[in-house]
């Protein structure tokens, strides 16, 4: 299976992904999380994508394309894989109906005003790449990781001048795919809420793609 999820920032994607890509044996590929391993681990990539990251704006599309267009080629992709923020622009998804073809397209929705409650909660765990809420989904044990133990951080572009940003980034840019893939029948809506538990959304997340 040859998922997208795609949603705004803040909608639970990588959420549901890490739950999805075990219940259908097949790699997350969070582009986010690819670019974070790469400015961590100082690479000239890294070093090319860390101020972009930070300002909450688009790493360059052919800068993108490029990395995705080469982890989707590994042999661990052959059977399918979710990508979980790519694609971002009208000229990535175009990219990527030339190197595949895809099964479906998860849109979470959500609303602006749950967007910005969730991002500015959000915490993850700089190694394991978990994700918390400090009300939605908090870790067992406060600010700390539930598997390593390790402190949780806030993500700069969770921060609130970065989160204003990332969301007009959305509407101008990502939003407009929601219709592209609707004209190619690939859509699949999930309406999520700061009410409904991560569980819950995986689960109306497995009915829209059976
Ligand atoms: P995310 O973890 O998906 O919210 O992504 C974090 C940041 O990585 C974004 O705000 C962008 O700076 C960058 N990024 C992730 N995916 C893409 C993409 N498909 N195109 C351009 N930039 C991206």
């Amino acid at each position: 299976m040859k998922m997208v999820f795609l949603g705004p920032p803040g909608a639970g994607k990588g959420t549901v992904a890490a739950k999805a890509k075990d219940y259908y044996s097949i790699p997350h590929i969070s582009t986010g999380d690819l670019f974070r391993s790469n400015i961590k681990n100082k690479t000239e990539l890294g070093k090319q994508v860390e101020a972009i990251l930070a300002a909450g704006s688009l790493v360059p599309d052919s800068v993108t394309i490029a990395m995705v267009k080469d982890r989707i080629s590994q042999p661990d992709c052959e059977k399918g894989f979710i990508l979980d923020g790519f694609p971002r622009t009208i000229a990535q998804a175009e990219a990527l109906a030339e190197m595949t073809e895809l099964d479906a397209v998860v849109n979470f929705v959500i609303s602006n005003e749950e967007v910005v409650e969730r991002l500015s909660g959000r915490r993850m765990c700089p190694s394991t790449g978990h994700i918390y809420h400090v009300k939605f989904n908090p870790p067992k044990v406060e600010g700390k990781d539930d598997e390593t133990g390790e402190d949780l951080i806030q993500r700069d572009d969770d921060k609130p001048q970065a989160i204003l940003h990332r969301l007009e980034v959305y509407t101008a840019q990502t939003e407009p795919l929601i219709k592209w893939y609707t004209d190619r029948g690939l859509i699949r809506n999930v309406q999520t809420s700061n009410s409904m538990s991560p569980d819950a959304v995986f689960e109306e997340t497995k009915k829209v793609l059976k």
